[in-house]
């Protein structure tokens, strides 16, 4: 058995990024980037009036009260042609550029105009209430790199600087099986000892949230023909199959034989971790295939330790893992493993200090407990007793 940072660091060294796409911006958000972008323009590209007022020539305004003429105004978008000359102030609005000149402006407010002379009332600064050109960003500066994601903020970015298509890491295609003969689709009434697949649709909507295009491929019987069959139609056009259920000691060899059988290279197959353990990592080919515990709990935590991290690299993320966050426990954790631990919880703000409270629940069988969890307590493999008020590393779902 290994650990899960020795997991980690075998799977993320196998995988391999996939190659780049172009996408229209329109399709950008939430992607990977595969290329810096850089500012074709200077920001500002002009020295912008930070206030309405006047732009004057500071050495005009030395000392105040002083009377000067008013030759024009500008407003935002607008030009003005001329140069200001000692007298002479332009009348100028918020954003607009501060014209040739005059290297300051005075705002409204301290100002008195009458007709085509303005009294202004107090001194300025050289550069005063001006934006000068480029101090935001300079021509030709990568103003967001490659293996970053791109959110709202990063849209302005590409927007701005006129990036109407753009390089992206190519989504991952992920294909999610079900394994269990004890399964029913979710429109049937379970009988005797029969329960609906869940995991195919949390798997889905995970590997989806993380960046990938998931194919249900649906419910696959315990024997060693079908789940083979399964794998291998699965392998024939994704790039990672997921697969729940028959990885624990019963059925230990269903689908790590299957994948044996196929001709799949095993890399690990048990994890000191909790909730989790029998774990299966393989490769064919270009594929990568994940084997996770049924039960749900173990299924969402161990998709999250070891899948997500696959997907975001194969997109090419820079920092693949999920983040982790330091918080207080709000109540004292004892837990006998000697597994590193994944406590399902819930992160809350409380006067000001961040907390986590482990959720109660029933064990790795309880989805319904889960659904209020938006944080995993990492529980370190020596530590058996974490008291309350304690900071704990958090993982954030
Ligand atoms: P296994 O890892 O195959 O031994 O499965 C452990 C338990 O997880 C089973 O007894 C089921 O109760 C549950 N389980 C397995 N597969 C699924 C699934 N696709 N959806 C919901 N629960 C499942
Ligand atoms: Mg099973």
């Amino acid at each position: 058995m290994i650990t899960v940072d020795q997991a980690l660091s075998i799977l993320l060294d196998q995988v391999e990024t996939l190659g780049s796409e172009s996408v229209a911006i329109e399709q950008a958000h939430r992607r990977i980037l595969a290329e810096d972008v850089r500012a074709d323009m200077d920001l500002p590209p002009f020295d912008r009036a930070r206030m309405d007022g006047y732009a004057v020539r500071s050495s005009d305004v030395r000392t105040a009260p002083v009377k000067l003429r008013v030759i024009g105004e500008i407003a935002a978008g607008a030009q003005f042609e001329h140069r200001v000359n000692a007298g002479e102030v332009v009348k100028i609005f918020t954003g607009a550029p501060v014209p040739d000149g005059a290297d300051a402006v005075q705002k409204v407010e301290v100002t008195r105009a009458n007709g085509h002379i303005v009294e202004i009332l107090e001194p300025v600064t050289p550069g005063q209430f001006i934006t000068p050109r480029a101090s935001e960003v300079a021509a030709g500066e990568v103003v967001a790199e490659t293996g970053r994601e791109i959110g709202p903020a990063e849209m302005a970015v590409l927007a701005s600087f006129g990036y109407a298509s753009v390089r992206i890491g190519r989504r991952p295609r992920v294909a999610v099986i079900s394994t269990g003969s004890e399964l029913v689709e979710v429109s049937s009434k379970p009988s005797g000892a029969q329960i609906r697949n869940s995991n195919s649709y949390t798997l889905a909507a995970y590997a989806e949230r993380a960046g990938a295009m998931a194919d249900m491929l649906g419910i696959v019987e315990d024997t060693p023909e079908a789940t083979r069959v399964a794998l291998i139609r699965a392998a024939d056009n994704h790039d990672i199959v997921i697969t729940s259920g028959g990885v624990s000691m019963g059925d230990y060899d269903l689908v790590k034989g299957a994948l044996k059988d196929i001709g799949a290279e095993i890399y690990f197959d048990r994890v000191i971790i909790r909730p989790g353990k029998p774990i299966v990592f393989a490769r064919r080919g270009e594929t990568y295939f994940f084997g996770l515990p049924g039960n749900p709990v173990s299924t969402s935590v161990t998709f999250n330790v070891f899948v997500r991290p696959a997907i975001r690299k194969m997109q090419g993320e820079a920092s693949p893992a999920l983040a982790t966050v330091s918080a207080r426990l709000s109540r004292t954790v004892k837990d006998s493993s000697s597994r590193r631990s994944y406590l399902p919880a819930r992160l809350f703000i409380q006067e000001g200090r961040v907390m986590v409270e482990p959720l109660k629940w029933g064990g790795s069988s309880d989805f319904v407990a889960f659904m209020q969890a938006n944080a995993l307590i990492v529980v370190r493999e020596d530590a058996h007793e974490t008291a309350q008020g304690e900071l704990v590393d958090v993982l954030l779902l």
